[in-house]
């Protein structure tokens, strides 16, 4: 095992931290190892992914375990697959493709470790295919105390329910594994659309698309579209110069040319924003469903994301619409919405409800508190819960009103990790600092 020390920087480069000790674990005992010896140095521990969180949520002032040396693929069988806990999902997905499987639904990138992503209810878009901690089967974790669990829907269900979406809360996790299922192709339909069109065909393009999800872009009607529908093929992939011009260049090299314009000249934020709604044009390709779900994003960005009762989605859009009408904001980043529809796991953001999901964003360099705060005065009026790895104001007072198993969850944490190795600000803000019972 390597020991080192390094400070830890999050993609977006909004949340740094300095741990006391950085460990590469390279199997489940280094990982158990690490925790008795952070219990007994009286010290606090716990994995990062690749840091793609923009909340404080991956920081410790303890033992940092690196994911890097914990990536193999461990068992296949025809409908499960166990991975380690560091793999990159994009690795992931590239083994699963050589061996005929796919994970049914994916977020919109693929850099994320496998339990960072499920640790935080990582989620794409989907009519009947919720977010990853959903396709989850089994996980392996090590506890408080230094032992190795395995939980699933039959063996300690509760731990299962509530350790998908862990938050790295109840210890660290070593092994996930994952219902899979037979590699398949996706139709992919991308074009422009007008908000006021999308808000009045709201059920139909929702319940008539596998993956249904848009991009508005504020103080325009300008909206892209893009509809994900498996089928049987061939496969007929954007050509590599196209790929290369929408992919690349307009959303990476021009949408960053554009973001940073716009930082300095916010008066060139609106009429930017309609250009890049009508630049994106209509794409229609068919391809491997993990290259289809997700993209490269290399300009920087802060998000937030509120997952709301799906019926409140059009009002609440028309809400967001009227606020940034009225405001003298000058938005230059998209709006992004899908949906999920309803899972189990006990902090899943779709728990128990069927979902619709709104994120704001904004240029990294330039952001937009006052902007942030108005979207989730809205969202929370309607219940929202907000994505744990995205920004968002909320302490545990108001997230157990939202959550049916908040408390439960906090017991379960209080019996498994008492001595709160596994905690960190932002932890003690979202699940609070007393035992559940006081
Ligand atoms: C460009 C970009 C695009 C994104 N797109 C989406 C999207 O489409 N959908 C969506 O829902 N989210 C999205 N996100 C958010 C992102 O998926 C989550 O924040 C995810 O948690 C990041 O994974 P990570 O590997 O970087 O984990 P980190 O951010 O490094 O860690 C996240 C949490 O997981 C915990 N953790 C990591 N490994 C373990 C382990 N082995 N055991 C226990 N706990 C562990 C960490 O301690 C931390 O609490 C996006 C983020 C970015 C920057």
């Amino acid at each position: 095992m390597f020991a080192f020390m390094v400070a830890f920087r999050n993609w977006a480069g909004n949340q740094t931290g300095s741990p006391s000790e950085v460990r590469t674990p390279a199997n489940t005992g280094d990982v158990a190892d690490a925790v008795r010896d952070a219990a007994a140095s009286g010290r606090r521990i716990k994995m990062v992914g690749t840091g793609h969180s923009f909340t404080g949520i991956a920081l410790t002032d303890g033992i940092m375990l690196r994911p890097d040396r914990l990536r193999r693929i461990r068992e296949v069988g025809p409908d499960r697959v166990t991975v380690e806990a560091g793999c990159p999902l994009s690795d992931f997905n590239a083994e699963l493709e050589r061996r005929g499987l796919a994970l049914a639904n994916m977020g919109d990138i693929m850099v994320q470790t496998v339990s960072g992503a499920v640790q935080t209810g990582t989620h794409g878009t989907g009519r009947d295919a919720g977010g990853l901690a959903d396709q989850v089967l089994a996980l392996e974790l090590v506890l408080a105390d230094g032992s190795v669990v395995t939980c699933s829907a039959d063996r300690d269900p509760d731990l299962f329910d509530a350790a998908r979406v862990g938050l790295g809360a109840l210890g660290i996790v070593t092994a996930i594994t994952f219902r899979v299922e037979p590699s398949f192709l996706l139709h992919a339909d991308e074009r422009p659309a007008t908000l006021t069109a999308l808000l009045h065909g709201l059920d139909t393009l929702t319940e008539g698309n596998e993956h249904f999800e848009f991009y508005w872009f504020p103080h325009t009607e300008g909206c892209q579209v893009k509809r994900n529908n498996r089928t049987p093929g061939p496969a007929r992939p954007l050509g590599p110069l196209r790929d290369l011009f929408n992919g690349e260049f307009l959303q990476n090299t021009v949408f960053g040319a554009i973001c940073a314009t716009g930082a300095w000249i916010p008066a060139t934020v609106k009429p930017f924003n309609r250009v890049s709604a009508a630049a994106l044009g209509v794409n229609v390709y068919s391809d491997a469903s993990y290259k289809v779900f997700t993209s490269s994003r290399r300009v920087r960005f802060l998000e937030q994301e509120y997952a709301i009762p799906r019926e409140h989605l059009a009002e609440a859009l028309h809400r967001i619409r009227e606020t940034v009408d009225s405001s003298r904001w000058r938005i230059g980043f998209p709006v992004e919405v899908r949906v999920s529809p309803a899972d189990d796991a006990w902090l899943s953001t779709a728990y128990g409800r069927r979902t619709a999901y709104i994120a704001a964003h904004t240029f990294h360099r330039t952001p937009n508190p006052e902007y942030f705060a108005a979207l989730e005065e809205i969202l929370t009026w309607y219940g929202g819960r907000p994505h744990w790895g995205k920004l968002h104001t909320r302490d545990a007072g108001y997230l157990r009103t939202v959550y049916p198993r908040f408390d439960d969850f906090r017991a379960l944490r209080d019996r498994l990790d008492p001595g709160r190795l596994f905690t960190n600000d932002y932890l003690d803000r979202i699940l609070g600092t007393a035992a559940s019972g006081q």
